[in-house]
């Protein structure tokens, strides 16, 4: 793209919106120590992608202060690390290998006025638990442009100039409209990041939660023109919202349990059931889901 130049080594140290000015340290690549200069510069517009940079969490702040403590923390948040790894090799890794925090953040609006948005992690940096990070960031852009250019194609009706374009208010309806369109997806998919850590350690054994997962996958391959599918490839094959996401797939767990139990309580299956539990109860639930599923066993 030759009208994008790239300036490496140039940290913001700050910026004034209204202004339109920000501040940079410029730190030389072949003297990287010898104290930075700063420089001004003026902009139109500002994008802000850099990322989830932050202060090292004050908990592990205090181990790296005093790692005799790190057995303790294990034990307390942890349990069983340390009859694993021995306490001395727990520390040498923990002061040998780099440790970084995992952040969270749900912030908006995600625009100033027509000068500034933020995109990526700047916005929105969530736990990796879904890998969509680094996905979130690119749809931010795609859909930043799409708006972008659909206000830039929009004329105004300034009798004095028909058919000229204020730009820097055309900008501000855009980045208001992203903002407004963005920041509920956005939090939908941080908040999924945090529930699919507890769905990857625990839900995957919840026999409620594979028969879910089981008729969910069984209707979108055998039935596809119902359009159902399971939530984690509408997120990850699919440019639905994830706030759309978010509320189709609530929907289709309330039709699935509401299907259940209308089967579950009609008279011949209650009786077969009945019938079954009575004379495999020691079997339980999952070996009743088994047989379900696999009715020759
Ligand atoms: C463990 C882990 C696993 C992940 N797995 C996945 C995955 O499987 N799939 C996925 O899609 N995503 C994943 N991600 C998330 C993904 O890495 C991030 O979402 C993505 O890199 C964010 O891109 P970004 O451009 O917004 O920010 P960054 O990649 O953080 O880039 C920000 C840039 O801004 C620069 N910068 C910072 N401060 C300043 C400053 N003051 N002045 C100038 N420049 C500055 C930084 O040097 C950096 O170059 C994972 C993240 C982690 C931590």
């Amino acid at each position: 793209m030759p009208n994008v130049k790239f300036y490496f080594n140039h940290k913001l140290t700050g910026a004034d919106f209204k202004r339109r000015k920000a501040w940079f340290e410029v730190r030389g690549q072949d003297a990287p120590t010898s104290r930075a200069e700063e420089i001004e510069v003026s902009f139109d517009f500002m994008m802000g992608a850099d990322g989830a940079h932050s202060a090292v969490r004050a908990e592990f702040a205090k181990l790296e202060a005093d790692s005799s403590k790190l057995s303790a923390f294990f034990d307390q948040h942890f349990p069983g690390v340390t009859s694993l790894i021995e306490p001395g090799e727990l520390i040498s890794s923990f002061e040998t290998n780099p440790h970084l925090p995992l952040i969270s953040i749900k912030c908006q609006p995600y625009h100033y006025s027509n000068s500034v948005v933020i995109l990526g992690d700047a916005a929105h940096a969530m736990v990796p638990f879904y890998g969509q990070g680094m996905n979130a960031g690119l749809e931010d852009v795609r859909i930043l442009f799409s708006i972008l250019d659909k206000h830039a194609a929009a004329e105004n009706n300034d009798p004095e100039n028909p058919g000229s374009v204020d730009l820097a208010f055309q900008r501000g309806l855009a980045l208001a409209e992203y903002s407004a369109l963005r920041v509920p997806d956005a939090h939908a998919i941080n908040d999924l990041a945090l529930q699919n850590y507890v769905e990857m350690r625990a839900s995957v054994l919840s026999p409620t939660y594979r028969l879910r997962k089981y008729l969910e996958e069984f209707l979108s391959v055998h039935l596809p023109s119902l359009g159902w599918q399971t939530k984690y490839s509408r997120v990850s094959f699919g440019n639905e919202r994830y706030s759309e996401v978010v509320a189709k797939s609530n929907h289709q767990g309330k039709v699935l349990l509401r299907g259940l139990i209308t089967v579950l309580c009609s008279p011949i299956v209650a009786g077969v059931l009945g019938l079954y539990w009575t004379r495999h109860r020691s079997l339980g639930w999952v070996s009743l889901l088994n047989t379900l599923r696999n009715p020759r066993r």
